[in-house]
């Protein structure tokens, strides 16, 4: 199908491009198919432009895990409420981390009882605070995936370089690959073939994702976030799956080329290593995250304020780990929009701006039966 070339943000949206792409999936879908779009960002995308309602009935969207605000685990929230509680402290977050539920509270309940938490909109404006406040301690709190990573890397680099002792931060960065894998490898999965995340692949390239293609027998194409990029990214996927091909392929180029970009992963090879995390609401998955490097060890706050140990059991009543791995749908959860809502969640995917249950709330995709009072 001829799709003309598009340069602008609404041509990206244009209705009638969309539609025609949208008739060219139906013809091409013969029988069920099951795709996973990784990014969180790409789940909002859906939901609010009614992708899925375009697609055949046979063709179903999976949300994915690629939401690093929800899939942070609670005992990294207790950790960061712990040090921000402290009067020598000035935590630096971006703003979405701030209303993520903890075992007891929030990093905003911090702030309102006189606790210096500071939003800030890039890593290296902590950087510049450390600089002008010596006798405090500056802690960010590096949350994310692949896509942040090289910024966060750059911080503690940049303060290294400068002799700021006072900086530290607290990393929960994670790594989309091992959790493909889990997903593929879990007895639960029904995911054929993935919508892998255009912003993880602008930095790490996608060389990685070959071999989980024909390990799992999987088609993966990397896709943007507009309309017509996800609409694109299901045609490819889904003609794959119908022509019996599991291969890699890239929708979003764009942005992204095969070895991703070099000089930044360079940097976060110098400043972090490989670790096991723990994603919120899923356990712990091997060689899934990112921690400080040895050299930087330093300026790893866990280890600066003592908070390595803390352990945290997730609510029972959040679902938010069957969302992340795809099992459920966000309204699938009986306190979707009754107990939890955004402004009394009471799991991160109801917090986060890419958080699914986020999306299905905020867009009214389902309607919410509240009880009598
Ligand atoms: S609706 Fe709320 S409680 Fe249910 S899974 Fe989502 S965040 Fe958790």
């Amino acid at each position: 199908m001829y799709v003309p070339a598009v340069k602008y943000l609404d041509e990206y949206r244009d209705p009638e491009l969309a539609h025609r792409l949208a008739d060219e999936i139906r013809k091409v879908t013969t029988r069920p198919w099951a795709l996973m779009e990784v990014c969180g960002g790409q789940t909002h995308a859906i939901v609010k432009f009614g992708i899925d309602e375009l697609l055949p009935p046979a063709l179903s969207l999976i949300h994915g895990p690629g939401c690093p605000v929800c899939v942070t685990p609670l005992e990294l929230i207790d950790k960061a409420i712990d040090i921000a509680a402290r009067p020598e402290v000035i935590f630096c977050s971006f703003g979405d981390m701030l209303r993520v539920p903890g075992s007891a509270k929030d990093l905003l309940s911090v702030k309102a009882a006189g606790g210096d938490v500071r939003i800030v909109y890039s890593p290296l404006d902590a950087v510049k605070l450390a600089r002008a406040y010596p006798g405090r301690e500056v802690v960010f709190f590096g949350v994310g995936f692949e896509t942040t990573a090289p910024a966060n890397a750059l911080a503690v680099h940049q303060a290294k370089r400068e002799g700021l002792r006072n900086f530290s931060m607290l990393v929960s960065h994670v790594l989309v690959p091992p959790a493909m894998e889990a997903i593929l490898g879990s007895p639960v999965n029904r995911v054929q073939g993935f919508l892998a995340a255009g912003h993880v692949c602008t930095v790490m390239g996608y060389h990685e994702y070959g071999p989980i293609a024909a390990r799992y027998r999987v088609p993966i194409v990397v896709t943007g976030f507009e309309p017509l990029d996800i609409l694109q990214g299901v045609l490819m996927c889904v003609r794959q799956l119908e022509e019996g091909r599991f291969e890699v392929e890239n929708q979003y180029r764009r942005t992204v080329q095969f070895e991703g970009n070099r000089p930044a992963q360079e940097l976060m090879r110098e400043v972090f290593r490989v670790i096991a995390r723990k994603w919120r609401g899923v356990g712990e998955i091997p060689a899934s995250g990112l921690g400080l490097s040895e050299e930087y060890a330093g300026y790893d706050a866990e280890i600066r304020f003592g908070v390595a140990h803390y352990r945290a059991e997730e609510p029972a009543e959040c679902l938010s780990g069957l969302v992340l791995q795809g099992v459920k749908k966000p309204h699938e959860c009986p306190a979707f929009g009754v107990r939890c809502t955004p402004e009394h969640p009471l799991g991160a995917t109801m917090v986060s701006n890419e958080g699914a249950c986020a999306a299905y709330y905020r867009y009214r995709r389902v309607p919410v039966t509240r009880p009598s009072p």
